[in-house]
């Protein structure tokens, strides 16, 4: 089976095992999801989301938070958790897009392809290909494919990756073989499967739904 029907079939039966999802065409602004791209690695999304919120309700507006001290946005999304880290980097990209264009307004990049898209923000130092990824697919409903923890464990499990796919090859491999239309679904119905089912340790290969297309059962 080629790894396009093999990726439309594991879409299906997870589509049956945690429902369809709907994919959102936002207009806000992009670097919105960019922030929130930030403060979500390393952590959980209850917790990335809390430190966001706080984040917002503290500096409503990007020119805020460019303007506030470190010590203040560290201490707006300490429960995000590797709070110092995320700040600087922060504060670092919002110093950056300041240089480069004197204003915080993304939504420019809605007129432009995804290659466009990956081009201009990719430039931008602690923005990588995942980080990208998630902002295309979530904040501008595109067909981007970001692959996290969750998603490179049970790809590799299936057998969809080979043992020398990094998670950056992992995405670039993926994304193209993924049915149009099917980025957003799998992807998070992929990561709830890792969260609830191919759990990184004591997968419940016995009530997956998956486990008669698995390379990791047939083995
Ligand atoms: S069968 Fe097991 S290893 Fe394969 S996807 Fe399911 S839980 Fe993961």
């Amino acid at each position: 089976m080629d790894s396009q029907t093999a990726i439309g079939r594991i879409g299906a039966l997870l589509r049956q095992a945690y429902g369809p999802r709907r994919q959102v065409r936002r207009r806000d602004n992009p670097l919105d999801w960019v922030i929130r791209t930030l403060l979500s690695q390393n952590t959980t999304s209850a917790n990335s989301e809390r430190a966001y919120e706080t984040l917002r309700l503290r500096f409503p507006t990007f020119e805020d938070m460019h303007g506030a001290p470190l010590r203040g946005l560290i201490s707006a999304i300490r429960s995000g958790g590797l709070a110092n880290q995320k700040a600087v980097r922060i504060k670092a990209l919002l110093e950056e897009i300041w240089a480069a264009q004197g204003h915080f307004d993304l939504t420019f990049l809605r007129d432009l392809s995804d290659e466009e898209v990956r081009a201009y923000l990719g430039r931008f130092k602690g923005i990588g290909s995942k980080t990208v990824a998630c902002v295309l697919l979530f904040g501008m409903g595109r067909s981007a494919f970001p692959v996290d923890t969750h998603v490179f464990r049970v790809s590799r499990r299936l057998g969809l990756l080979n043992g020398q796919h990094t998670p950056e090859a992992a995405q670039a491999f993926l994304e193209p073989h993924v049915p149009p239309g099917e980025h957003y679904a799998l992807h998070l119905n992929l990561v709830e499967h890792g969260r609830r089912v191919c759990r990184a340790q004591r997968p419940l290969c016995d009530s997956c739904p998956l486990a008669r297309l698995c390379a990791s059962v047939r083995t």
